[in-house]
């Protein structure tokens, strides 16, 4: 192993920075040399690359982002992009490529190594956590975090008018920011993709919450293809609660900006040392992860062909307790 390259790719998500820091000082720790790839694999097809040492990873822990940038490539997706993004890695003499992002991400880097021949090592960074072989991809702490910071402003002022706010948080096919903050900010109802999601049961369970006297009513929306998110919700549920004060607010992108939490940057520094510390071991099409405290290595296909599941008994202790 004389040459690793890392990118970042797909939706951005805090504490990339700092995977990608941890990669660089761990490859110069096994006396190895790194090239950073901007923007991802498009980055890789236009041979965007830079050398990268120990300096140019200073100062970049705590920001949010991706000093790599990130990007979403058409021409990645067929055989020949591929090829030529392959090729500029041979003719830079690298390796192996640690590639830090979602499903999709790893979707292409798998079929990166097994077409071209490329190691590749995948690193989870993605707000949404739906990956498999790990607790917690990388910005999911911090995503949540920044929802429920939002969330208990908005409750607030939802209290001050005791009105009922439908919140939407980010996670289209996968409920697990919307339930965690739905918890963590005691809302009184939660609409997951994975849960709740026909029209007449969300309508009942919001006329059993309403006939209770409460200070507001907080409902949190994963954004959705199947529910269509808290904007189409409120279109529906106007007719049968047009009484009530209803009001909208989709917090977007802000839920993934902002500087990584302490739990994300931990993640981050331990999994981009092990993505290293795998193709030193002569690994490919594998992901590193933390599953109980533990790192653990899960073959790449198993994250993107295994859907991750939430955890329903968090979903009936918010019903509980709210
Ligand atoms: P996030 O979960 O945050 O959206 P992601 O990694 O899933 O991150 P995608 O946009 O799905 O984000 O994928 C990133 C890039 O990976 C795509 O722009 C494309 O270049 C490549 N990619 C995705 N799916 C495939 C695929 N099936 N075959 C080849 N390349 C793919």
């Amino acid at each position: 192993m004389k040459k690793i390259a890392v990118l970042t790719s797909g939706g951005d998500a805090p504490g990339m920075n700092a995977a990608v820091r941890a990669v660089v000082r761990s490859s110069q720790y096994f006396g190895c040399e790194v090239l950073g790839v901007n923007f991802g694999y498009r980055g890789l097809i236009e041979g965007d690359f830079k050398p990268m040492g120990h300096l140019d990873v200073s100062g970049i822990i705590q920001r949010g982002g991706t000093i790599l940038k990130s990007a979403r490539s058409e021409k990645f997706r067929e055989k020949e992009g591929r090829a030529i993004a392959a090729q500029n890695l041979r003719n830079e003499g690298v390796d192996a490529l640690v590639a830090i992002g979602g499903d999709g991400t790893f979707r292409g880097g798998t079929l990166l190594s097994q077409e071209q021949g490329i190691n590749v090592v995948g690193v989870p960074g993605t707000i949404d956590n739906d990956l498999i072989g790990t607790d917690e991809t990388i910005g999911y702490d911090t995503a949540l975090n920044t929802a429920m910071e939002a969330i208990d402003k908005i409750r607030d002022t939802a209290d001050a008018h005791e009105r009922l706010f439908l919140v939407e948080v980010m996670g289209r096919d996968a409920g697990f920011i919307a339930l965690e903050t739905g918890i963590a900010c005691g809302a009184e109802l939660i609409i997951l993709p994975e849960a709740l999601k026909n029209i007449k049961d969300i309508k009942q369970s919001l006329r059993d919450i309403l006939k209770e006297k409460s200070r507001s009513t907080l409902v949190v929306v994963s954004e959705g293809d199947e529910t269509g998110g808290a904007i189409k919700l409120s279109s529906e549920l106007e007719e049968d609660f047009g009484k009530y004060d209803m009001r909208v607010c989709i917090l977007g992108h802000v839920q993934r900006g902002g500087s990584p939490t302490a739990h994300d940057r931990v993640l981050a520094s331990r999994l981009g040392y092990e993505a290293v510390h795998a193709i030193h071991n002569g690994m490919s099409e594998v992901m590193v992860g933390v599953i109980s405290n533990e790192v653990k290595i899960t073959p790449i296909a198993e994250t993107f062909g295994i859907i991750k599941k939430i955890n329903f008994e968090l979903y009936e202790l918010a019903k509980i307790l709210r």
